[in-house]
């Protein structure tokens, strides 16, 4: 049976369905140094979330010769910790689980859609402070608005549902959405970035991080943005990533928040983790979570419950 290395740690309940079909599960935590001189050779599998990296250097001195290592499992769906290219030219299998943390990722996105429309992380900020400033807390309500959803992939089109729910006209820019007749959900597919900015007083970040999106959400595209919604109502200009750090560009975001052209913005995810942008975090129309996205209870038994299938099959 297998040796498998749980890096990033791994949900009790699939620890011990590992271990009850016959694999050995280590959880103490291998450093970058260890993992760069050759630590993961006696493991026939590495689990990962998105703390540990697995780039060329470290992939290649724990493959070929005598190495039992054959199947890296990224626990959660972005692969931008691992190097795809070099992991299949050692003859690695790479697998991670996509679908589990979707619906986490989808509230997640829609609270801090909400939080900031009502101007909650101000509101709490006064309260603690024994300050009173109802008169200063107008918020506006997202039904009614135009929501530009970068990326239409499983968590975009789960904000999709909710948001029309919420009653918002949902728009979507995605290069790679080829047959979008065919999608059912009413939404307005765009054909160029800029187009989505300029038609959406709301923007939610759902692409995943290649050398394109780094960097795309900058000021000239922010810039773009409606402060009034398509029935009048002026409601600010709202944006949200709870996809991938670096998709946005946070010194334009700072400075679009200070002169007040952004009213706010919702961010899990950050250019450097978790150092994350202590200047970005502090800001007063600023929500910010460190990368919890998939961090439920729910959505850890299902990541868990995807990678005991994953080695399950593989090693049968
Ligand atoms: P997905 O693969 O289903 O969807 C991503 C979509 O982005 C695809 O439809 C793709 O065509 C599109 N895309 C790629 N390049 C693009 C570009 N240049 N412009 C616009 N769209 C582009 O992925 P998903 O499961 O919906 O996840 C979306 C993002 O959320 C990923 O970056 C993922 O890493 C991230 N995520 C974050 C957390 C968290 O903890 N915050 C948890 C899970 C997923």
């Amino acid at each position: 049976m297998a040796r498998i290395l749980a890096n990033d740690g791994i949900d009790e309940k699939s620890k011990s369905k590992l271990e009850k079909i016959g694999h050995t599960v280590n959880v103490e935590k291998l450093s970058q140094d260890q993992l760069n001189d050759s630590g993961l050779r006696d493991f026939d599998c590495i689990i990962v979330r998105s703390a540990t990296i697995l780039d060329g250097t470290v992939l290649g001195a724990n493959s070929g010769g005598d190495s039992k290592l054959k199947l890296v499992i990224r626990a959660g769906v972005g692969l931008d910790n691992i190097d795809i290219k070099a992991a299949e030219s050692l003859g690695l299998t790479i697998r991670n689980t996509p679908n589990a943390s979707t619906n986490a990722v989808v509230e997640l996105t829609i609270a801090h859609l909400i939080g900031n429309s009502r101007g909650f992380i101000g509101a709490n900020l006064d309260m603690r402070g024994g300050k009173w400033t109802k008169k200063n807390l107008i918020g506006t309500e997202l039904s009614g608005k135009n929501l530009g959803l970068i990326g239409f992939g499983r968590i975009a089109k789960g904000v999709t549902r909710v948001a029309q729910t919420l009653g918002m006209k949902v728009h979507t820019y995605d290069p790679f959405v080829i047959n979008q007749e065919s999608n059912a959900l009413d939404v307005t597919f765009h054909d160029s970035i800029e187009s989505l900015f300029s038609s959406c007083s709301h923007i939610s970040v759902h692409c995943a991080m290649t050398s394109e999106t780094n960097g795309m959400v900058n000021a000239g595209l922010v810039r773009r943005m409606p402060d009034i919604s398509p029935n009048g109502i002026k409601c600010g200009r709202h944006i949200v990533n709870c996809s991938r750090g670096g998709i946005l560009n946070e010194n334009d975001m700072l400075e679009l928040l200070e002169s007040g052209f952004l009213t706010s913005l919702g961010i899990d995810v950050f250019e450097k983790e978790p150092e994350a942008n202590p200047e970005l975090s502090a800001h007063r129309s600023v929500s910010s979570t460190p990368h919890i996205g998939a961090a439920t209870i729910e959505a850890q038994e299902r990541i868990g419950e995807e990678i005991v299938s994953i080695v399950r099959s593989f090693f049968n």
